[in-house]
């Protein structure tokens, strides 16, 4: 009932400082803007209230990703505000490997993200004197060749951290249901006999690391110390976004302007944790107490 929703999202918002923000379905859907998103993005911003974009797409830099969306949707986008699977994986072997040799295979874009890193290039990582503290496997396009991914699995066996950027097995593009990374990491997965991890979405990892810098921005506006409770993650996909962030000690609000109707939210609402339901972006930033 509309009442109880209101509620339930009144509820879910008391406190809340901070949101992390899913693209596709929240922001946008099918390449244009969802009404009332760019009003809502607007009013976060006058309010003062910081926010990341979560997004798993990490075919390019944040930079050009950034371009993009601005381009399709008119969306206020600085790369500052974007993470992708490709920045927290960049931003988790700068943490977990600081000075250390990597392998990593992603677009010729995206791997600016190790801007500063030691990344070897496939010849380098073939060399037999080579050896690398982890091997990241992301959106590489045809540089997921047979030849690197066999300098990657032999780097893993030999004990490298196996990072996958994500574990979509495919997406749509312009050609339809397209193969995704996913597959190629499920792959190694089976060749090696254990998992990677994940660092995109519905991964913690790219969770922390959103907290982490909505910490750094409330320190620099001189705030309280800000908890992963009082971080909202807003998402139209109830497991890898909402019920995820919820896992990583977020709050999670599901909405309906992408991939679930009314009907499905709330067969999902019993099935796995959120907080609240709401229609759009810009009904839930309404909501948010004066
Ligand atoms: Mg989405």
């Amino acid at each position: 009932m509309p009442t109880d929703r209101a509620a339930d999202l009144a509820t879910a918002l008391a406190g809340v400082r901070a949101f992390v923000l899913d693209a596709d379905g929240v922001l946008m859907y099918r390449g244009g803007p969802i009404p009332g998103s760019v009003a809502a993005l607007e009013t976060l911003r006058a309010r003062g209230i910081p926010y990341r974009v979560v997004t798993n797409y990490s075919a390019t830099h944040r930079d050009s990703l950034a371009k993009l969306f601005a381009r399709a949707t008119g969306l206020p986008a600085e790369p500052e505000r974007i993470i992708t699977a490709a920045s927290a994986a960049a931003a988790y072997t700068a943490r977990r490997h600081p000075g250390a040799r990597l392998f990593v295979l992603a677009s010729a874009d995206a791997i600016r993200e190790w801007a500063g890193q030691d990344t070897l290039t496939a010849d380098q990582a073939d060399a037999d004197d080579a050896s690398v503290a982890a091997v990241v496997i992301g959106d590489a396009g045809d540089d997921l060749s047979f030849r690197n991914l066999d300098i990657a699995f032999r780097h893993l066996r030999a004990g490298a951290e196996f990072i996958a950027m994500h574990r979509n097995p495919w997406w749509v593009t312009r050609r339809g249901p397209t193969l995704d990374a996913g597959s190629v990491v499920a792959g190694l997965e089976f060749a090696l006999g254990r998992r990677a991890t994940v660092c995109g979405k519905p991964s913690p990892v790219v969770f922390r690391e959103a907290v982490a810098e909505l910490r750094r921005d409330v320190a620099a506006a001189g705030g309280p110390a800000l908890r992963a409770r009082e971080v909202v993650m807003v998402g139209d996909d109830p497991r890898a976004d909402v019920a995820a962030a919820c896992r990583a000690g977020l709050r999670g609000i599901l909405v309906l302007t992408g991939k679930v109707t009314a009907n499905e939210a709330h067969a999902a609402s019993s099935r796995v944790r959120m907080d609240a339901i709401a229609a759009s972006l810009g009904e839930v930033v309404a909501a948010l107490p004066r």
